[in-house]
């Protein structure tokens, strides 16, 4: 059993928006009270209250309607993450890292959590507890929640963006295949992180999988100049030091909050396709142990703003995480090594390279050609800690294994709904280009797009066409490859 949380908008009228915002800003009173209380103490030479129990005993003592509509369940929430994040901090003091502060600034807004048994989850209807007295609230979500109901088990209101949302836990069993056709744990894969190739993936058995994000980077610099448009446009409506804003530069701001938040959604939603990319093709061939090179070493030395800015925004760290979150609820392994040079070494002859400007390396020794990132990634797979064909210690170049070079090779890209991707590049109000709809191939897979012209946006969700995985895919359509 593993928990896993998705995030759900919510329709709401006005009334109910309101209510809503009424039970953040509550939950904000509470943290606000608890820092308030503890601060006091402080002052007075007494032991600060941290203990989730001891919070609850406050709370009581303050009584009902303190607190708005926000009830008990709601406030005790918000005193149980005060509780985790103040003894949080406490042992990462104790461990030495005094750069780790106890919970002290106060927020407008708080999440509210509402465990299992206190809220009714009746469809894509949802029914938030309130306190005694109050109306009840009820909220339709925007879409269904994507877990059987008797695995969901709490939900957190939140606003983000300027948007409310609430965020379902559920507790899902993690995969089961029927006898022989599950993940292999023997079946190692190596997989190469990147910018533009997000997951260069080789396996043991010649296939490799190859995940193009250059729609993802795209759509970061196109939204890199838009703020810096919008800034500019809007710079002279910005209050002067000690003057009031006006409800226009409010407005301002509103609109540059939604934008922001929508960039972040459609960077995140492409983040997980491409590694739900990455879990598919694993569990299709059988894959049950992805060894993935670790770039993290080498990324915090000072190389500029540009590339640090390229760093903030390839966000390694999620996309791991992600990785590692779908593979374990896939049952499949998911190892971390060293990769250190491992784009910069021949795999055959273990020689070094110089980087290449492009994708494709070549070794000058051995007349070796190929994709960068794939060389790396068969490197990596043979980095595989106690693999009975890798080397036992998870790093170095000492003692290599048997390096596997992707023979057969799986195209797919990431964020496919991206405006940046695609036919959708274009301007979505001119005709579709003619070559395209005159491909022979496309009658039969692209349909929709030939026939009807190009829609916006282009491609909602990636496509999945049959089994072709292991077969070649021309970039930028779904054309059946010719073989
Ligand atoms: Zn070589």
């Amino acid at each position: 059993m593993v928990h896993r949380t998705c995030r759900v908008g919510l329709r709401v009228t006005r009334g109910q928006r309101e209510r809503c915002f009424g039970l953040l800003r509550s939950a904000g009173d509470v943290w606000a009270c608890v820092l308030e209380v503890n601060h006091w103490r402080w002052r007075h030479q007494a032991p600060p209250v941290v203990s989730y129990q001891a919070l609850c005993r406050e709370l009581s003592t303050a009584g009902p309607g303190t607190f708005g509509d926000l009830d008990t369940t709601g406030a005790r929430s918000v005193l149980r993450r005060y509780s985790d994040a103040w003894f949080t901090a406490a042992k990462r003091r104790k461990a030495g890292d005094l750069s780790a502060r106890f919970p002290r600034k106060r927020r407008g807004l708080l999440p509210v959590r509402y465990y299992h048994g206190t809220f009714t989850l009746d469809g894509r209807r949802l029914r938030l507890p309130t306190a005694k007295g109050a109306a009840p609230l009820w909220l339709r979500l925007d879409r269904a929640v994507p877990y059987p109901v008797e695995q969901v088990r709490s939900v957190a209101l939140l606003a983000e963006g300027g948007r409310l949302w609430v965020e379902v836990t559920a507790e899902v069993p993690v995969t089961v295949y029927p006898a022989d056709a599950g993940p292999d744990p023997a079946r190692v894969a190596g997989v190469d992180l990147g910018v533009i190739h997000p997951y260069a993936v080789a396996g043991a058995d010649g296939h490799g999988l190859l995940v193009s994000a250059r729609a993802v980077r795209a759509e970061h610099r196109m939204h890199l100049s838009d703020t810096r448009h919008r800034r500019r446009a809007t710079a002279a409506r910005a209050p002067k030091p000690g003057q009031r804003g006006s409800r226009r530069w409010r407005k301002t701001c509103r609109r540059a909050r939604l934008v922001e938040g929508r960039h972040r959604r459609r960077v995140r939603q492409a983040q997980h396709e491409a590694a739900k990319t990455v879990i598919g093709w694993a569990v299709q061939r059988r894959v049950g142990t992805l060894t993935v090179g670790d770039p993290r070493g080498v990324l915090n030395l000072p190389a500029g703003r540009r590339h640090h800015l390229r760093l903030r925004q390839w966000q390694i760290g999620r996309a791991i995480a992600v990785l590692r979150d779908k593979a374990e609820l896939a049952g499949i392994t998911v190892h971390l090594v060293d990769e250190r040079g491992t784009s910069s070494t021949c795999p055959t002859c273990r020689k070094k390279i110089t980087k290449p400007a492009g994708r494709t390396m070549t070794c000058r020794h051995c007349n070796l050609t190929g994709h960068r990132d794939l060389f790396a990634a068969a490197t990596i797979a043979t980095r595989t800690p106690n693999h009975p064909g890798g080397n036992p210690t998870g790093g170095g170049t000492s003692t290599p294994a048997a390096v596997v070079l992707p023979q057969v090779l799986t195209h797919r890209r990431a964020g496919r709904h991206l405006p940046g991707a695609g036919l959708s590049r274009r301007d979505p109000r001119r005709p579709p280009p003619r070559h395209h709809a005159a491909t022979p191939g496309d009658a039969t897979v692209n349909t929709m797009g030939a026939a009807t012209g190009v829609s916006w946006p282009a491609e909602a969700r990636p496509t999945t066409v049959g089994s072709r995985s292991t077969a070649p895919v021309r970039r930028g359509t779904t054309t059946p490859p010719t073989r």
